[in-house]
């Protein structure tokens, strides 16, 4: 009996230390992704570091000027010394009818995609449109920090897209009652160490949590936005952030300028179904989803009536309606972020995207030792908001197109 059960341990043991040294590597090679192909659309433009996104947007801006369109550049310090700016580009129309306002990487390291789609805006997109009296303003890389450090968050560990707060004296910080109940789960002090143990005490501790709340409890306290928790994720801040002093300026002279109507269009990704692009609409957009989706004569649309809508606290589209409120709405505004998903949209899906932002956040915190959990965690976060398949970035590009032409022709004044 005695023997039996030391073998039974030492097989264990042995099983426990196999997975040790195995496992990890595995997840590794999953993880790698295939190298995309040459021939991808746009494929010489899907950069991988801020510096040279940032290079490619001046010479774009060059570009745009020879080939006889006057453009206006402006670039905003956020910090001189790591070279951290906010570029905007701003192309005038003669007559002032309307104005379109593009903003990218809000979540800094989705502004890599948005980069793509700015060129695909001035290739395709822009000589579609009447320049004599449609403006076009971009805002770009407005988390250059998060951009640079592959970060959703800014220097501050500040989610912008949670940020943009029209009263901080009215605004009540303990809005997000879900997130304390959760917190132990979302924000562990501590390093990971080897990725096989790091997974089972994550799934075991995932399990708790489910146990203890309800998934949707979960869900609601991350994407909600919380503002008690500096270390946590989705921190919306206790105040302005450099880069929402300067976007919500931006936006109020768009809001008292010249131009009759606006249209707002916020690039993001990581969030909705895999191959389709979704538009995102505001809490303060009147139409349903399915007069959003008969008006811009496009399927994906999430507006105020959808099952899959959830409500955030001071995110930009919200803050650029509160905002033309309290203006006296002297232009027309249409304000909508365009959600490039990529994981998917399944409940699995929606588990493994909370797994790798903790787990993210985690290793921002309390950088681990080991060369392969850090190289997992890294690569995992990138494909989270800027997959490598080349089926999904050709279709990002049709997407954004079609999206585009549905908003632009629905909303722009003839
Ligand atoms: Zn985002």
């Amino acid at each position: 009996m005695k023997k039996k059960l030391l073998v039974i341990g030492g097989v264990i043991l042995a099983v426990l230390l196999v997975c040790t040294l195995l496992v990890p590597r595995l997840i590794l090679l999953g993880v790698r992704q295939e190298k995309v192909a040459e021939d991808c659309n746009y494929g010489d433009v899907f950069f991988n570091e801020y510096d040279e996104v940032r290079a490619h947007l001046l010479e774009k801006v060059s570009e745009l000027n020879a080939a006889g369109i006057a453009t206006e550049s402006e670039s905003y310090a956020i910090d001189e010394a790591d070279g951290l700016y906010i570029d905007t580009v701003y192309v005038p129309a003669q007559e002032k009818k309307n104005l379109i306002v593009l903003t990218t990487g809000v979540h800094g390291i989705e502004g890599y995609i948005g980069s793509v789609m700015l060129d695909v805006f001035w290739d395709e997109v822009y000589p579609t449109l009447d320049k004599e009296n449609t403006g076009v303003l971009v805002i770009a890389n407005v988390n250059p920090y998060g951009m640079k450090y592959h970060r959703r968050y800014n220097e501050n560990n500040v989610d912008l897209n949670r940020n943009f707060i029209l009263d901080w004296e009215s605004f009540d910080l303990a809005s997000n009652q879900n997130y304390p109940k959760v917190d132990d789960f979302f924000g562990p002090e501590k390093k990971m160490g080897n990725l096989f143990w790091h997974e089972v005490q994550f799934y075991g501790g995932m399990l708790g949590a489910v146990l203890k709340n309800d998934v949707a409890t979960i869900t609601n306290a991350l994407t909600g936005g919380q503002y008690e928790y500096p270390e946590g994720v989705y921190y919306g801040g206790l105040e302005d952030q450099a880069s929402t002093v300067y976007v919500k300026d931006i936006f109020e002279q768009t809001l008292t300028g010249e131009y009759e109507n606006i249209v707002h269009i916020d690039v993001h990704s990581g969030y909705g179904p895999r191959y389709n692009m979704v538009i995102f609409n505001s809490i303060y957009d009147t139409y349903t989803e399915a007069e959003s989706q008969e008006l811009f004569n496009y399927d994906y649309i999430i507006a105020y009536d959808s099952e899959s809508f959830y409500p955030t606290t001071g995110d930009t589209t919200d803050f650029y309606y509160r905002l033309w409120e309290k203006l006296g709405k002297q232009n027309s505004l249409f304000s909508t972020c365009f959600e490039f998903g990529t994981l998917g949209d399944g409940f699995l899906d929606s588990v493994m995207s909370m797994k790798y932002t903790v787990e993210e956040n985690q290793n921002h915190w309390y950088p681990s030792n080991n060369k392969v959990t850090n190289q997992v965690i890294r690569e995992r976060y990138h494909e989270m908001f800027y997959p490598t398949e080349k089926e999904w970035r050709e279709k990002t590009i049709e997407d954004f197109k079609a999206a585009c032409k549905g908003v632009l022709d629905a909303k722009l004044i003839k």
